[in-house]
């Protein structure tokens, strides 16, 4: 087994850090020293700012959307320099974050650049499990995640993965449902659910988990298309199996009863 970096000769160290959800209690301690290690922070600004209170004194690196892979290449330059180097994405970094930028460009390079600084993924609490937690038990059974984004994945796959998901049964978490430059995802993407799921199935729209503007909306297939998303919010809609009870969204966790 390799372990990353375990060659390295340069003094120099990039982290993949995920940050969490949003609340700082809700990022791992090894997230923390990460960031306290680092001397450069590179991230979305907006996730820098939930992480003000651990980055005074360094440098920091803000860059706008689309600019992901110049930005990880930067982080892996300035970390074969010899600096420490956090490369921050709130969630996990490998959940539709920064973290496949940086290795795409390793591969790119060869294996050789990797013995010139050493490389350590940090995991986060991603918004599944942290808008799961404030429902009830939605994932206790298999599900997947679909993002609506079609920045990087054409919408026809998207729609393929969501009728494969949905056509299995299992519980669909929704990221990216809405975006301000192509509205009508969620709308589409709620055609595919009603062609697999009973109109009563619940649906869950969590919006800014573990913020100080967190929302819950407990809604069902048929009615959810009345609630507002945004790109901050994460829908989890249940399988033929999840109800709502006591206020709490639960997904069985055995389905030998059922069979
Ligand atoms: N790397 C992140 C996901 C990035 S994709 C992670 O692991 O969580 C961005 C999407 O994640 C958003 O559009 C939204 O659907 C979801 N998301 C991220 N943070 C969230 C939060 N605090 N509350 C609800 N949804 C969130």
């Amino acid at each position: 087994m390799t372990e990353f970096g375990s060659n390295a000769s340069g003094e120099g160290k990039l982290w993949l850090v995920g940050t969490g959800p949003g609340d700082p209690a809700h990022m791992t301690a090894r997230a923390e020293q990460a960031i306290c290690a680092s001397e450069v922070i590179i991230g979305y600004g907006n996730y820098l700012e939930h992480i003000s209170h651990l980055t005074s004194g360094k440098r920091l690196m803000t860059f706008p959307m689309g600019k992901e892979r110049e930005r990880a290449i930067e982080a892996v330059r300035l970390s074969i320099e010899g600096q420490q180097v956090a490369l921050v994405s709130g969630g996990d970094a490998g959940i539709y974050g920064m973290a496949s930028h940086v290795f795409e460009f390793l591969a790119e390079e060869g294996a050789d650049a990797l013995s010139e600084f050493e490389l350590e993924a940090v995991p986060g609490v991603t918004a599944a499990t942290a808008a799961a937690a404030l429902i009830g038990s939605p994932l206790s059974q298999d599900f997947a995640v679909v993002s609506l984004s079609d920045r990087f994945v054409p919408w026809a796959q998207i729609e393929r993965r969501l009728d494969a998901v949905l056509g299995a049964d299992m519980v669909l978490v929704i990221y990216e449902p809405s975006s301000r430059h192509r509205p009508g995802h969620i709308e589409k993407a709620r055609d595919v659910i009603l062609r697999h799921r009973a109109p009563a199935t619940p649906v869950a729209v969590v919006r800014e988990a573990s913020r100080p503007d967190q929302s819950v909306i407990f809604t069902t297939a048929a009615e959810m298309l009345e609630v507002s998303f945004d790109m901050r919010t994460t829908v989890i809609v249940g399988n033929s199996t999840t109800s709502v009870a006591a206020g709490f969204m639960i997904t069985p966790r055995s389905y030998l009863a059922a069979e």
